[in-house]
Formats: structure tokens, C-alpha cells, sequence
């Protein structure tokens, strides 16, 4: 028996899934590999992974589908896809249909690393939360207080509108992570909030104001050109 987290790596091309190995275990984790969409399949049923790592670019399946048949399987298990720089679509469809994260090819070890512990400690959260809701998010001098709809920026409390706050508490409660336009104002305008980033952009600026955030030098949340936004993680 270990206590090593075991990580699923379906990739086809040899040497990143060498790469990729070398690399956890390195980190004392517990690398699988499968370089086929079946493969993956086969391993996951019977090592029940902590986490996948797993490229869209896969030789016998699309990787999209192979991930929506995972989350369908196994909801809780944390998916971080691997794509590469033309897969910028693939990527925004893959975290609307229940990735995780995404890691953009060519990537280094500490980015890697980094994405992992993020979402491993976002899954052992969502489940803690399972018996304890977490109700307060801090980061830096941030402090969002979900229970009573309360932003504070050290001692000041910051006052916003319910679709702003709506924005800030699914931030915090997914922080460390990359959110979607489409995720975002599904979860404050409804599925008929449009498909317009424009409301989600227009808010954003407005929570930026108010927080005295720099987009270029943001201190909470992150701008993820073309996906999204991150908040960062909590302290
Ligand atoms: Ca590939």
C-alpha cells in the first residue's frame, strides 16, 4: 500500500509522458501512463486514478469524448487536459464539459506541478465542503465572507451589487482555477443570460474598480485571455 496520489497520464507521444513521469515522480506521486483513449479507459476503472492528466490529441478517440465518459463515470475525479497552442477552442469546450484545468503544450515542470497541487486541493476541498462549507475566502488582503455577503479589503468592506457578488463567491469557491465566460454567466444570468461576454466584461470591470485591481498587475483575479478568469488561490 502507498499513500502516494496516483496520476492517470493519457498521452501519446513518448517523450512528454516520459517527461511527465520523470517529473511526478520526481514529486512523489504515482504515475499510470496510457497513450490510447482505450487504454485510459481500462486503467481507470481498475487503478481508480486521483487525477488525470489527459491530452486531446489522443491516436483512436477524440479526447473531448473521452473526458465527457470519465466526468460521467467518475464526477469527482479531477481531469487536467493537456492541449496543444491550436487547441484554444478544444480547450474552452473541454472546461464547459467538466475539465478542470487545462495545461497548454509546450509547459515546464514547476507549471505542471503547480496545476496539480491546485486542483487536487480544489477536489479534497469540494469534499471537506461536503460536510463543512468553507464561508470564508482570503486572498492577500481579500477577504470575501460568502455566508453574509460581505467583501472586505483589510479593514474596509467593499459594497457590491448581487451579480457582482454572484461573480466573486463562484470565483473564490473554484479559486485556483480557470473559469469560463459561458461557466460564469450561465451561473449568474441562467442558460438565458446570452452568449455575450460583454455583461460578464462589463461587471468585471466594475469588481476590478471597486477591488482598485490592475488587470495587468491583478493581485485577486487573473485575466485568462480567451477562457476566462482565475482567482487566485486562497491563504
Ligand atoms: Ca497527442
Amino acid at each position: 500500500m502507498t499513500d502516494k496520489r496516483t496520476i492517470l497520464v493519457v498521452e501519446d507521444e513518448i517523450a512528454i509522458s516520459n517527461f511527465i513521469c520523470r517529473a511526478l515522480t520526481v514529486n512523489e506521486y504515482q504515475p499510470i501512463t496510457a497513450s490510447t483513449a482505450r487504454e485510459a479507459g481500462v486503467l481507470f476503472c481498475s487503478e481508480h486514478p486521483d487525477l488525470i492528466l489527459l491530452d486531446l490529441g489522443l491516436p483512436d478517440r477524440d479526447g473531448i469524448d473521452l473526458l465527457v465518459e470519465l466526468k460521467d463515470l467518475s464526477p469527482n475525479t479531477p481531469i487536467i487536459v493537456v492541449s496543444a497552442r491550436d487547441q484554444e477552442g478544444e480547450k474552452v469546450r473541454a472546461l464547459d464539459l467538466g475539465a478542470d484545468d487545462y495545461i497548454t503544450k509546450p509547459f515546464g515542470v514547476s507549471e505542471l506541478l503547480a496545476r496539480i497541487r491546485a486542483t487536487l486541493r480544489h477536489t479534497d476541498r469540494l469534499l471537506l465542503a461536503e460536510d463543512s462549507a468553507k464561508d470564508q475566502y482570503r486572498v492577500g488582503d481579500l477577504l470575501v465572507d460568502i455566508r453574509r455577503h460581505q467583501v472586505f479589503i483589510g479593514d474596509n468592506e467593499i459594497h457590491f451589487t448581487q451579480n457582482e457578488f454572484k461573480i466573486i463567491e463562484l470565483l473564490c469557491l473554484h479559486a485556483g482555477r480557470v473559469l469560463t465566460y459561458d461557466a460564469i454567466i450561465n451561473h449568474v444570468w441562467g442558460p438565458y443570460g446570452g452568449s455575450s461576454n460583454q455583461i460578464l466584461r462589463v461587471h468585471m470591470a466594475n469588481i476590478r474598480r471597486k477591488l482598485n485591481e490592475n488587470p495587468s498587475q491583478p493581485k485577486y483575479i487573473l485575466t485568462v485571455l480567451g477562457i476566462g478568469y482565475r482567482m487566485l488561490e486562497d491563504n
